[in-house]
């Protein structure tokens, strides 16, 4: 299935050359991009020039971006939410304040949150990532960093508004994580306790009780289904509930359950190291994505590792990681399931380990869709995403991962790591 992914050829380490480092800046000693010589070039150069290079790249993006999701559509709102939408450009704007402390970037921000708390007012979504949640905790965070508390306040009340239906599933997309995780959101930009455990508490339950109900009898402790389907992963599935339980401190036999869990996920993968989509779909090695596949379930392994310190999901999310290394050039440039997501599992060890080997494959992916993924989209042998400019399917997700490259080690994956 060659045709999903490019053959990734890049070397598995290449020393950095301090030579290139002026020579970067002379536009007559840069070798025409697209070509081998080119990339090498790029994976030799050291960071510092490499960084402002896709710094700069990523400024020119997002003005594109926000061109072309905003200005253009005379700044009505079609679609509201952070994965596909016009949130999406908000939260790339949040992320291009905390890297440039650009003020008319924080300004912009609000005013794109502001048009999609009206669109999302009637919504029924209460996630983070696709719905309502996601609004109001984006507005809140930036209310706050604009000294802006009565809309602080208007966005955190309009988030207690939200109401969970009982028919609601668990998963992070549109599900009970996808509300929680906004509400940890909060926590992390306007203090602990923002959105307080007992408001939380019953939630986690819920989704703790609702695992236990599908989960044991000699197989995964806890267990989730969407749509008839008992996903693995990250968006729909056990990688992405299991990422936000980890947030919370949980009682000694809930914290067994994930760990089991994970370690039932880790047992029964592929001999490749990548991981089924589902219970009922065991047999097919395909999807290297960050929603299906390897790359969402290593950052919940990454996640597993710092909460539980065993080495056992270490080790497992170095192997997911060779996965995304040799199979996870994707040919299409987005968060979700393309190259600028997969990225993010070299991150995420990098910070954990500090093993540089790791930050050398996040650069190494990133310079190929520095050098190539232009002309690649153009020429159409790179699917440029459903919605072209969003967050989780276009080239907003490659500005964004342009821009945690400045601070690699501060680096996390959009919506999903806290
Ligand atoms: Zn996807």
């Amino acid at each position: 299935m060659t045709d999903r992914y490019f053959p990734n050829q890049m070397p598995d380490f290449v020393e950095e050359d301090p030579t290139l480092q002026q020579e970067c800046q002379q536009a007559d000693k840069i070798p025409e991009p697209g070509t081998e010589e080119a990339l090498l070039r790029l994976l030799a150069t050291p960071y510092a020039a490499i960084h402002e290079s896709l710094k700069r790249a990523a400024l020119d993006l997002k003005e594109t971006i926000v061109v072309e999701t905003w200005g253009l559509t005379g700044q009505k709102v079609h679609d509201f939410t952070l994965y596909s939408g016009v949130l999406g450009t908000a939260f790339l704007l949040f992320k291009s304040y905390q890297v440039t402390h650009n003020a008319n970037d924080l300004s912009l921000c609000s005013h794109i949150v502001k048009a999609c708390d009206f669109a999302s007012f009637y919504s029924r979504d209460v996630t983070f990532i696709c719905g309502r949640a996601g609004v109001c905790a984006l507005g809140a965070a930036v209310a706050k960093n604009m000294g802006d508390d009565q809309m602080v306040y208007y966005y955190l009340s309009k988030l207690k508004e939200i109401r969970l239906s009982s028919d609601l599933p668990d998963e992070l997309l549109y599900g009970r994580c996808g509300y929680l995780w906004a509400c940890q959101f909060i926590n992390r930009h306007l203090g602990k306790e923002t959105i307080s455990l007992v408001e939380m508490g019953s939630v986690i339950k819920e989704i703790i009780g609702n695992g236990r109900n599908m989960g044991g009898r000699g197989r995964s402790p806890l267990m989730s289904e969407w749509y008839g389907e008992r996903y693995w992963g990250a968006a729909h599935g056990l990688a992405g509930i299991m990422h936000v339980l980890m947030d919370f401190e949980l009682k000694p036999d809930e914290c067994e359950d994930v760990k089991e869990t994970l370690k039932y996920m880790i047992k029964n993968r592929f001999q490749s190291g990548n991981y089924p989509v589902s219970e009922e779909d065991r047999q097919r090695d395909v999807l290297v994505h960050w929603c299906h596949g390897a790359p969402g379930i290593a950052l919940t392994l990454v996640k597993a590792a710092e909460v539980f310190g065993d080495k056992v999901f270490l080790q497992a999310a170095i192997d997911a990681a060779d996965v995304v290394w040799n199979r996870g050039l994707l040919k299409r440039v987005g968060i979700c399931h393309g190259i600028s997501g997969n990225s993010y599992v070299f991150l995420a060890l990098y910070r954990l380990t500090g093993e540089v080997r790791f930050l050398y494959r996040a650069k190494a992916f990133s310079c190929f869709l520095l050098d190539r993924s232009h002309k690649l989209i153009s020429e159409g042998e790179m699917h440029g995403g459903d919605s072209r400019y969003s967050l989780f399917e276009g080239i907003g997700g490659m500005a964004y991962l342009f821009l945690d490259m400045v601070h690699p080690t501060d680096a996390k994956f959009p919506a999903y790591e806290l």
